[in-house]
């Protein structure tokens, strides 16, 4: 890539890296855990959940990893409502984490090449 190429690049990956920085500094509360939507059999041998036919639910769970182990909190249908944002609000979190990762990776690579074309040669010639 041509060095005007590259600082083209490098300033709209310093951009873009902005926007999901934004995110990661922002007040928003975030969802601990994993919040799913999980259906299931009840007790009654002769219900139609146990009997091939569909399963109750849907139920919400959030799972939670505290201590290496694994939680799971069922969420009462009146706080469904609260834990969605707070979901989503996770989800852009982690995705914002993991495109600062991948604009870092790129930015440092650029860096390696606008180092390497700016980098005078040194030679015998020059040194004359
Ligand atoms: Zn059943």
């Amino acid at each position: 890539m041509e060095i005007s190429e590259l600082r083209k690049r490098f300033n709209d990956l310093i951009e873009l890296r902005q926007k999901y920085e934004k995110i990661i500094v922002n007040r928003d509360v975030l969802l601990e855990g994993i919040y799913r939507q999980f259906y299931k059999t009840c007790g009654r041998k002769e219900c139609h959940c146990n009997t091939g036919g569909e399963k109750h639910g849907p139920y919400q769970k959030i799972e939670v990893i505290r201590d290496g182990k694994q939680k799971v909190y069922i969420i009462p249908k009146n706080k469904v409502s609260e834990v969605i944002p707070l979901d989503n609000n996770r989800k852009r979190f982690i995705e914002a984490e993991k495109k600062i990762k991948e604009i870092n990776d790129e930015i440092c690579e650029i860096i390696k090449e606008i180092k390497k074309q700016k980098e005078k040669r040194v030679d015998k010639r020059w040194l004359k």
